[in-house]
């Protein structure tokens, strides 16, 4: 049953995949193409680990 369409792995998708690069930071443009590249080639384990690498990047504030 798919009620209206949307499944739970659709809302979690939402979740997983989200991902917002910021501009100048080389490791949000870095996996952000590679998130592009992912997305292109249905890669989803791909996808979910630059989208990850994103949300989790310091953008450019470490070290
Ligand atoms: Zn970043």
């Amino acid at each position: 049953m798919r009620p209206g369409g949307v499944t739970v792995e659709d809302l979690l998708d939402a979740w997983l995949y989200e991902a917002n690069p910021v501009p100048g930071c080389e490791n949000c443009s870095a996996e952000k193409r590679k998130l592009d590249q992912a997305v292109a080639a249905g890669d989803r384990p791909a996808r979910f680990a630059a989208a990850q690498s994103i949300r989790r990047c310091r953008h450019g504030t470490g070290a």
